[in-house]
């Protein structure tokens, strides 16, 4: 069983390594009109960045690194965050690796949008899924009910 949320607007959360904030930025930049359409979250220091850069609300998390990236993996897993952009490096070790990784778990757990890369968020951000004609379906994942043996699901 699969219950689906609403189309627009979507709830983009937008993360950028240091290495990649240039890119995301520009990309950002690029894409205004279009985000400007969406609700934005992001990282900290991402999302102040992306504040100065488009003059958009972006609601703000703590930064990725002191527990940011939880806090948006937390959102997706509650439905409140349904389209994901993370310029994560794929070049450099970063001291959060395992909150990256539980990111990125997650985001695939309940069939969220990913973008990792700019020819990717291109592709995302220019389909005509995003506005509306597509809901996403998010797995069931709630508990089962078991019988009273605690054998068998009810
Ligand atoms: P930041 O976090 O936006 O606060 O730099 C990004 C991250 O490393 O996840």
């Amino acid at each position: 069983m699969t219950r689906t949320i609403p189309p627009a607007p979507r709830h983009i959360a937008l993360v950028a390594h240091d290495t990649m904030k240039v890119e995301l930025l520009r990309w950002a930049a690029h894409n205004r009109e279009t985000l400007s359409q969406h609700v934005l979250y992001a990282t900290g220091t991402t999302g102040t960045m992306l504040e100065y850069e488009l003059g958009l609300p972006v609601h703000r998390f703590m930064s990725g690194p002191v527990g940011g990236d939880q806090q948006i993996g937390a959102r997706i897993a509650e439905g409140g965050i349904t389209v994901l952009v993370f310029f994560w490096d794929p070049l450099e070790a970063q001291p959060h690796d395992p909150d990256v990784k539980a990111l990125l778990r997650i985001g695939t757990v309940w069939n969220v949008p990913m973008a990792c890369n700019v020819a990717s968020a291109d592709m995302m951000i220019a389909s005509r899924l995003l506005l509306g004609g597509y809901e996403n379906r998010r797995p069931d994942l709630t508990p089962r009910e078991w019988d009273e043996t605690g054998e068998r699901p009810v």
